[in-house]
């Protein structure tokens, strides 16, 4: 390959090609931020300034970007990358630039300043870890608590403890020679110094924290050498008192890929999961975020998204950021209908083996024949109204979704609409067999399922 340009020069040609097909205010927006980091065998690493950022290139431009990018390079089997340039993502992105250079492991600056305690919501979900966390931050060192491994699934506040922890150490004795790396960076330092030779400095830079945090020790996994390298330090850390702490997907004798002795060394300490938010702290987590973020969501579209957005706390403040970017880039207000493109886009089909409020309304429109958009619509022709009334009634009825919930997947309306509704399902039934039987007969069909 005598491929020589850098890639702000092809990133150059790249847009060149876009130019040529895209709308200015596409280009402008989305593209015009961006910034060529690196290519390698091929591959054209970008960075984007947000996640919101990434996945609306990729869910909206990738086959454009693909094409412009293959012929930017003159290479048909070319492919990009995108990675976030802010936050935490950002040592990814040093991380390509970083190999050329000494190896350095910076002294603080990794400890996000946004994530602490404060802003950390507690709930019966994470209270264990985060009492954990504190108590490590007040007297770190303590054999009790030595090693600390916060462990639990994807998006769970374990990364945002960890920092917490640093934060918490650095305010209180800001001299203090916190470490915070992700497994990942840990194992590129490890590697850097072996090809500079320079293995000496590596271990000296580690074995001089006074508190280490390390992110995500599963990608420890299978990496014997570094393995070896972190048990060495982890050991004179241990020895001479000084705090580690570790964040992992799974609890310490679950990991598979890791040595014995480190798992054995990890069980000395405590272990302490997260899980994830049951419906009140999804709501609390969304009010919070919401403020934060200035944005003034109703009691009814919180509930909303906190039936349906269930797995994880990133994908909560995800929601949020997203129903802000929408309203916000395509002039929209922010309405049921933005809210519930957002949820279902969020979940995806995840939720349906659930009884939801859309099998209700899918199964009235059959029955009744009247159009489901009809039937969460405004119209006040009667059959329609019936057909609406009934699916309110059934809502409450079958699956027990609260009032306001109910009202507001139908168009917004507000409770008392929905109490009426039901009220009057239940007296038509009394003197209308048709409808009686239609009741019986949905009812018979969910039943099943809840
Ligand atoms: P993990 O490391 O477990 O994958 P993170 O710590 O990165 O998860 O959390 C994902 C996002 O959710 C972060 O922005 C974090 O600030 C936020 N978050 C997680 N748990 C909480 C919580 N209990 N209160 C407030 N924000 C939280
Ligand atoms: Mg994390």
């Amino acid at each position: 390959m005598d491929n020589i340009k850098t890639p702000k020069e092809v990133w150059g040609l790249a847009l060149g090609v876009l130019v040529k097909k895209l709308p200015s205010h596409a280009l402008n927006t989305w593209f015009a931020p961006i910034v060529a980091v690196s290519i390698n065998k091929g591959r054209f690493t970008l960075s984007v300034p947000s996640q919101f950022f990434l996945e609306w290139i990729e869910s909206h431009y990738s086959e454009q970007l693909l094409a412009s990018v293959r012929i930017a390079l003159s290479d048909e089997r070319a492919t990009f990358k995108l990675l976030v340039f802010k936050e935490k993502k950002k040592e990814k992105v040093e991380n390509v630039s970083v190999l050329p250079r000494l190896i350095k492991v910076p002294k603080n600056n990794k400890v996000n300043k946004n994530y602490i305690f404060k802003n950390f919501i507690e709930g019966s979900n994470n209270e264990f870890a985060k009492n954990a966390a504190q108590a490590v931050s007040r007297s770190p060192g303590e054999p009790k608590f030595n090693p600390l491994i916060i462990y639990g699934g994807v998006g769970l506040g374990k990364t945002h403890l960890l920092h917490a922890i640093g934060n918490t150490i650095l305010e209180k004795n800001p001299e203090s020679n916190v470490i915070l790396v992700t497994s990942e960076q840990f194992t590129l330092d490890f590697v850097n110094s072996l090809r500079k030779n320079n293995t000496i400095e590596f271990t000296k830079t580690y074995r001089k924290a006074d508190v280490l945090l390390i992110d995500d020790i599963q990608f420890f996994r299978g990496k014997e050498q570094t393995q070896e390298q972190f048990f060495h330090t982890f050991n004179e850390l241990y020895q001479s008192g000084r705090q580690i702490v570790m964040t992992s997907d799974r609890f310490p004798s679950e990991m598979k890929g890791l040595q014995d002795r480190l798992i054995s060394r990890f069980q000395s300490g405590l272990s302490v999961d997260v899980q994830p938010p049951d419906f009140e702290i999804r709501v609390a987590i969304l009010l919070e975020k919401s403020e934060q973020n200035g944005l003034n969501l109703k009691y009814d579209a919180i509930e909303f998204i906190a039936r349906h957005v269930k797995n994880n706390i990133r994908d909560l403040e995800g929601a949020i950021i997203r129903i802000l970017a929408k309203s916000s880039l395509m002039n929209k207000e922010i309405d049921f209908n933005l809210i519930r493109d957002v949820v279902q886009e969020r979940v995806g089909n995840s939720h349906i083996s659930e009884l939801t409020i859309e099998d209700v309304v899918k199964k009235v429109s059959s029955l009744t024949q009247v159009k489901e958009k009809d039937i969460i619509g405004k119209s006040r022709k009667m059959e329609i109204a019936e057909a609406r009334q009934l699916s309110m009634y059934l809502c409450r009825n079958i699956i027990g979704t609260s009032l306001s919930n109910i009202g507001f997947y139908f168009g917004g309306r507000d409770h008392s609409t929905v109490i009426h509704a039901v009220k009057s399902i239940d007296k038509k039934q009394e003197g209308d067999s048709r409808l009686r039987n239609q009741v019986k007969l949905i009812k018979q069909e969910f039943e099943f399922l809840t």
